[in-house]
C-alpha cells in the first residue's frame, strides 16, 4: 500500500494520527499545529504584554518541559518582547525531585533562561519525605499542592516577575471538572477551567496548554527529542485524581473530543454573585503574613497540624517508658525547635 501523504500539506509522508483531532499528519506539519494552537489560545485571551517578566513553572517533567521550548519558540518566532525565566519548586522528595531538578538544570542551559529553586524545606521547614513519615501517604498531596501553590508565588516574588505559567494541560483541567463534579464543588468548578487567576494579592497565573492534549504534548517531546524527566513521583497515590483520569481516559478513546467537551461544558457553569463576592474577602494571615481568606493561610494550617503532631510525639515519646531510646527522643526534640525555628526566621517576601 502506497504511504499515505500528510492531511494538511498533502506532500511528506503522514507519519502520526492527531490525537485531539485524527488528523494523519507529518511531523513537521504537527509541530507547526501545535505551536500555532497554543500560539492562538495565548493571543485570545491576551494572556502577556510585551515586557512580561514570565516563570515558566518548571519540574523538568514533560508538560513544562515542553512548555519552555514552546513559549520561547513563540515568543521569538511572535516578538512578544517577554522576560522568560525558569522557577522550580523542589518539594524534598529524595529518588524524584532531586532527579527531576537536575533535568531542569540542564534545561537551563539547553534553553538559555535564568532558573530559581526554592524548596520547602527553607520556605516551611519540612520537607516532603518529612511529611510523608510524620502523616503517611493518605493526605500527602493536598499539604504538597497548597505548599507548592504558596512556594511558586514566593519564588515569583523573589524573580520579581508580572506572572506565572504553568504546564497544566487539557486533561489536567477536564479531569479537575470532573472531580469538582463529583464532589459538588460548584464554586470551584466555575473558576477551575479560567485560563488565567488572579487574586487581590497574588500573581497572574495562566495555562497556555489549556486545550493542549496530554499525548499530543508526549508526541511533541518524542520527536523533538526534549530533555525531561518521565518518572511518577513516589508519593503519587492521589487515588481521587486517579479515578477521574481512568474515567477520562476511556471516555477519550470512545471519543477523542470528550478531553474539549468537558473543558466547554465546565466554562459554561456560571458562579452565582454571592459566591464571587464572599470569595474575595480577603486579608492576611497572622502567622506568616501570606493572603488569606482565614486568620490563617492555607499552607500556615498545615504547618500548625503538622507542628501539633510533631509536638504530641515528643510528649508521648517522654512519658514512654524508659525503654524509649533517649537518642530518639532527643532527635524529635531537636528537629521541633529546628521546625519552629526556621519558620519563624525563613518567610521570605511578605
Ligand atoms: Fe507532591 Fe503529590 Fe505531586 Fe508528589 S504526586 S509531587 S506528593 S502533589
Amino acid at each position: 500500500m502506497a504511504p499515505k501523504h500528510c492531511g494538511l500539506c498533502q506532500d511528506a509522508r503522514a507519519i502520526l494520527k492527531r490525537p485531539k483531532t485524527g488528523q494523519q499528519i507529518c511531523k513537521d506539519c504537527f509541530f507547526y499545529v501545535f505551536e500555532e494552537e497554543v500560539h492562538n489560545t495565548i493571543t485570545e485571551a491576551g494572556l502577556f504584554r510585551p515586557g512580561d517578566r514570565v516563570a515558566i513553572g518548571a519540574s523538568g517533567g514533560k508538560d513544562s518541559t515542553v512548555l519552555a521550548y514552546v513559549m520561547k519558540t513563540l515568543n521569538e518566532r511572535y516578538n512578544y518582547g517577554l522576560e522568560l525565566f525558569l522557577l522550580s519548586i523542589d518539594e524534598g522528595i529524595t529518588g524524584y525531585r532531586d532527579d527531576s531538578l537536575k533535568t531542569v538544570k540542564r534545561n537551563q542551559v539547553q534553553y538559555d533562561m535564568p532558573l530559581k529553586i526554592l524548596s520547602y524545606e527553607e520556605l516551611y521547614g519540612w520537607t516532603m519525605d518529612r511529611i510523608v513519615s510524620s502523616i503517611g501517604k493518605k493526605n500527602n498531596c493536598t499539604f504538597c499542592g497548597v505548599f507548592r501553590r504558596q512556594a511558586l508565588d514566593r519564588g515569583a516574588c523573589a524573580l520579581k516577575v508580572d506572572h506565572i505559567v504553568t504546564g497544566h494541560n487539557a486533561d489536567d483541567i477536564a479531569e479537575t471538572v470532573l472531580m469538582n463534579i463529583m464532589r459538588g464543588d460548584i464554586a470551584r468548578l466555575g473558576r477551575c477551567t479560567s485560563i488565567c487567576t488572579q487574586g487581590e494579592d497574588t500573581i497572574r497565573r495562566s495555562k497556555p496548554f489549556k486545550y493542549a492534549y496530554e499525548k499530543e504534548i508526549v508526541m511533541y517531546a518524542y520527536f523533538k527529542k526534549l530533555d525531561y524527566f518521565s518518572t511518577e513521583c513516589i508519593y503519587s497515590p492521589d487515588a481521587y485524581r486517579g479515578h477521574a483520569r481512568s474515567f477520562l481516559k476511556d471516555l477519550e478513546a470512545a471519543r477523542p473530543s470528550a478531553i474539549i467537551d468537558i473543558i466547554h461544558s465546565g466554562e459554561a457553569f456560571e458562579v452565582k454573585e454571592e459566591i464571587k463576592a464572599a470569595q474575595k474577602t480577603q486579608r492576611t494571615c497572622r502567622r506568616c503574613g501570606y493572603m488569606s481568606s482565614n486568620e490563617l493561610c492555607k499552607a500556615c494550617t498545615l504547618l500548625e497540624g503538622l507542628e501539633r503532631r510533631l509536638r504530641e510525639t515528643v510528649i508521648s515519646s517522654l512519658l514512654d517508658p524508659p525503654a524509649a531510646r533517649l537518642a530518639d527522643k532527643m532527635l524529635v526534640l531537636i528537629s521541633l525547635i529546628v521546625t519552629v525555628l526556621s519558620r519563624e526566621s525563613k518567610i521570605i517576601c511578605r
